[in-house]
């Protein structure tokens, strides 16, 4: 144990910290108006954005020695000309020269710099290899390493030299566009000088906070700032952000700063050598929480990981300075590490070491990835991309997979003495044994629990006294958050009691292993090269479709419930109650669900006011009424095993209305996966503003980046396991993310807008203009067509050709497409669950699901015509049964879909709607024109209608 492993001193961490932020900062010059009317079509203005400091005012510019035929003495000449002649960076921020020249440090050689000697040479990629240190040695007395390192490996992070984009996509000053890399545009506000006001108020009279505790705060401001610059103003290069690239250098830039203090400058000035590895940090969120019996358990163990990741991160970022975090979701975090050569020991130290920031039930895997040196990255070599996150990502699935259920013999250990025979375990965590730990048996894992959190009564709870303390540590919490939001499930329900688990998930395997970056196009033989901005860039676009989705999108669409009840009992009746625990308040006509907050001796509902009422048969006006006065019993709700008991009885005195909230529980939201808990009949309006969002977003990759949706309707007492695993299995529905080949029927071009039929009923209107609304997007939408799979080649929408219905429909070409799909089941039963599987082809055995996404429309649109036209709820339900029943009679269980090609049927299923009792307005002749009935008939053969009124009726009790 005490084994330790290399780590740079505390003068060399200073040096990492500051060459980190030159590596953020080494390209802010172009965080300028200026710079992006010097980028405008035919523009004559010549501007130094890499000029970001005065080389006037730095002694050793000033001072240096001219020598003839030396390429740094020319070069120095050339930026002290521009200095004085021409428009540049520092004049735009005319305060950071002098901030500059007051940060130093120390570099591997004991030579020390200034941050503003160095600037010049940080967004020079070539700089390194075409001016070797010596030259600058001679000229500076200074051999600048740590700026040409930052300056190669700003070349690393993203490629100018890549696939230039041809002049004629530059961007006139007057409206110039940011895109997200999947091609959606927003204009930057040139009118308002948005680039250079940014530089002017972004945080750089400080730059210290970066080597301090502060730094996450800086770096966040810093974000927030530099998201508005561009690296590259010309499309389709304009969707790195200042931030993507420069945060990514600056990950670079750490990593290889601390290799070159263990091992020194490399040999030959040759910095392509500089090896990294991925350092995953990986735990499976979706398995932990779905060990979870209640959402108090699972809300803990989210923030329980959230405060160890976040103590990981302070770790490796600050502490040791040894690496940064560059990606994460839901398997894990991802630090871009350095290639240290570490020991076996030394590996063992630094696991521990992060280990130990996890309580012992939730420790993560640490492992390190494959090598993959600067020079391999700058190679423009896919399979050196995919070993950054891709490779170590998916390596670690497999491994979750294996270890799954494994876990209970790692903590026999731990149990020791202090573990009773025969104990049970607890039913939260499953890993402890109830009441754990002992009181006095470990004096530092009992530090770490409240005090409240007794071995009493956690054994009266059946569990241990850690998951005690996460469970009412979060609802502790939520009370001193002024009860933002909620944290309880039976608020979230809905009038009727039904909560709708909802899950989404990105299509994006081929985006985090680059293949399908190739897909964009940059100029007619060149396409885009996935880079480590690049790839950074489109993940962090999904966290933050996802994040807008909990934001945004479901507070607007569930709306907000109006208040919340606290009941004042009379005070000499409460003192056992438990702080924060939730209880059931019982008389003869009322039952509700309340936690006690003791600080205010009050008891605060917790559950749907107006579901409550409707229960007791009132108004919810008439709840304060109601309660006010009232003789009521604390009951302990019933856990597992123990039947619910009385613990108190008490006399409400007063009622007080308090503030209300938006009933949502989110609990994930990660680039590839989302989920959260929504009240049961909002939930097809989110699914449908998601798909909206979706469409307007990534439209113009829809075909390349599929989103899976997915409901969950369940009771609100419900077991919480149940749900989850049904949502875990639901994320399946991707099918293998196979490429599906479809049959373009048909396409119109109009106001830049391309609309594809294609022969399965979808059509899509895919966006073939930029932001502008004028530029024709040459880029983005672009699909795969072909004979086959194999074949299939990239094309652009405009291109794509519309089969003769003359060919066969298993010849000729089709369009290759990742279906978007939608699915949902209601948990009725507990065991309904296990009907959530899809097979190889991705289909489940109730054969109409999953649908694809666009059937969200479709049957919307199915749904809404039957009620129309069959206004009595009674006559809807009575033809869908009829068929349902008929098909149960015909071919049992009709696992082969015989049912759907069977012309008796399809006869059967058309006679029985035709003989509903439609307004005389709509009769059922002449069908083959008309498809509404048309689509009516193929959705009663395929059981869809089934599935619409199970929606509708049963689940949203429309
Ligand atoms: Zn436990």
């Amino acid at each position: 144990m005490n084994s330790s492993f290399w780590r740079p001193d505390t003068n060399q961490k200073r040096a990492i910290l500051f060459m980190e932020a030159l590596g953020l900062i080494h390209d802010l010059g172009k965080l300028s108006d200026t710079f992006l009317q010097s980028q405008e079509p035919n523009s004559t203005l010549e501007y130094i954005h890499n000029l970001l400091v005065d080389p006037r005012q730095i002694d050793i510019y000033k001072n240096h020695r001219p020598i003839p035929n030396n390429k740094a003495s020319s070069m120095i000449a050339e930026w002290l000309r521009d200095a004085g002649g021409k428009p540049a960076a520092f004049q735009e921020r005319p305060d950071l020269t002098s901030l500059l020249l007051n940060l130093q440090f120390d570099d591997w050689t004991g030579t020390k710099y200034c941050l503003a000697e160095l600037m010049p040479l940080v967004a020079r990629p070539a700089l390194a290899r075409k001016t070797p240190s010596s030259e600058w040695g001679k000229v500076l007395g200074k051999e600048m390493t740590p700026g040409l390192l930052i300056g190669y490996l700003h070349g690393v992070a993203h490629f100018e030299k890549q696939g230039d984009p041809d002049d004629k996509n530059k961007q006139p000053y007057s409206a110039v566009f940011r895109a997200t890399p999947f091609g959606l545009e927003d204009r930057i506000e040139t009118g308002k000088n948005e680039l250079t006001t940014t530089l002017k108020y972004l945080p750089l009279s400080n730059i210290e906070p970066i080597t301090s505790n502060q730094r996450r705060d800086w770096l966040r401001a810093m974000e927030e700032n530099m998201k508005r610059g561009l690296a590259d103003t010309r499309r389709p290069h304009n969707e790195v952000s200042l931030w993507d690239w420069g945060y990514m250098t600056a990950t670079l830039a750490k990593a290889a700063a601390a290799w070159i203090f263990k091992n020194g400058w490399p040999r030959d000035n040759d910095l392509g050598k500089i090896p990294y590895r991925t350092l995953c940090i990986t735990l499976n969120r979706l398995v932990l929480y779905s060990r979870c019996d209640k959402i108090g358990d699972l809300l803990g163990v989210r923030q329980v990981l959230d405060e160890a990741y976040r103590k990981v991160q302070r770790l490796l970022e600050e502490e040791y300075a040894l690496a940064n975090r560059f990606y994460r979701d839901e398997t894990g975090e991802y630090y871009l590490f350095p290639d240290l050569g570490y020991s076996n020991e030394e590996m063992i130290a630094l696991r521990e070491a992060i280990q130990a920031q996890f309580p012992p039930d939730l420790r993560p895997q640490v492992h390190l990835g494959e090598p993959v040196t600067a020079g391999q990255l700058d190679d423009s070599n896919p399979s050196a991309v995919r070993k950054l996150v891709a490779e170590p990502r998916g390596q670690s699935m497999q491994e979750h997979t294996m270890r799954a259920g494994n876990n209970l013999c790692l903590f026999e250990w731990e149990w020791g003495n202090g573990r009773p025979e025969n104990a049970e375990i607890c039913s939260a965590c499953g890993v402890y044994p109830i009441g754990y730990p002992r009181e006095g048996s470990s004096h530092d894992l009992e530090r770490s629990l409240s005090y409240w959190a007794t071995q009493a009564e956690a054994q009266r709870l059946q569990v241990c006294r850690v998951c005690l303390d996460r469970r009412r540590r979060r609802a502790e919490d939520w009370a001193k958050n002024n009860f933002q939001g909620t944290i309880w499930i039976d608020e979230v329900a809905d009038d009727n009691g039904l909560v709708a688990l909802f899950v989404g998930k990105f299509g994006l395997e081929g985006w985090l292993d680059g293949s399908l970056v190739s897909t964009i196009k940059v100029t007619h033989n060149e396409v885009k090269y996935p880079s480590p901005a690049r790839l950074y860039r489109i993940v962090e676009t999904c966290r933050s479709f996802w994040q807008q989705v909990t934001d945004d999108l479901t507070r607007k669409t569930v709306g907000q419930r109006p208040f919340r009840l606290a009941l004042y009992p009379a005070t000499n009746e409460v003192s056992k109650l438990g702080n924060f625990h939730a209880y059931e308040l019982k008389a003869d006509s009322i039952a509700l669900s309340v936690i006690w907050d003791k600080s205010h001796r009050r008891f605060l509902t917790i559950e749907n006011l107006t579901y409550l009422a409707s229960r007791c048969r009132i108004p919810e006006d008439a709840l304060m009424d109601k309660l006010r006065g009232n003789n009521l019993h604390v009951v302990e709700p019933s856990e597992f095993l123990s039947p619910a008991r009385t613990s108190a009885k008490v006399r409400v005195e007063r009622v007080d209305k308090l503030n209300g909230y938006t009933p949502t529980i989110p609990l994930l939201a990660e680039p590839s996966v989302y989920m959260a808990m929504v009240p049961a009949v909002k939930a097809l309006e989110l699914a449908r503003n998601v798909k909206r969002k979706y469409e307007e977003e990534m439209g113009r990759v829809r075909d390349r980046l599929p989103i899976y949706l997915g409901l969950v309707f369940f009771r609100r007492h419900t077991p919480l396991r149940a749900v989850l695993e049904a949502g875990r299995a639901m994320l399946n529905m991707d099918g293998g993310d196979k490429w599906e080949g479809w049959r373009l029927v048909d396409k119109n071009l109009n106001n830049g807008v391309c609309e594809l039929a294609f022969d399965n009923g979808i059509t899509w209107k895919v966006p073939t203009v930029a932001g502008d609304g004028q530029t024709r997007d040459e880029w983005y939408p672009r699909m795969y067509e072909g004979d086959s799979r194999d074949s299939k080649k990239v094309k652009h929408v405009n291109d794509l050709r519309v089969r003769n219905p003359q060919i066969p429909p298993d010849k000729g070409w089709k369009v290759w497409v990742k279906p978007s799909r939608f699915d949902f089941e209601f948990l009725d039963t507990n065991s309904r669950r296990f009907e959530i599987y899809y097979d190889q082809n991705g289909r489940r055995p109730r054969r109409t699901r999953p649908f694809y996404l666009e059937d969200l429309d479709r049957l919307d649109t199915l749904w809404t015509l039957l009620k129309l036209k069959l206004p009595a709820k009674a006559q809807r339900y009575q033809v869908i049964r009829t068929i349902e029943d008929t098909r149960q009679k015909w071919y049992g269980r009709d696992r082969e879909e015989d049912s759907w090609h069977d012309p008796v049927f399809q006869q059967f299923v058309a006679d029985t709607l035709a003989q509903a009792a439609w307004p005389k307005t709509w009769k059922w002749t002449e069908i083959e024109q008309d498809p509404q009935k048309k689509q009516l008939i193929e959705a009663g053969v395929k059981g869809e209608l089934a599935d619409l009124a199970e929606l509708y009726m049963e689940i949203l009790k429309e």
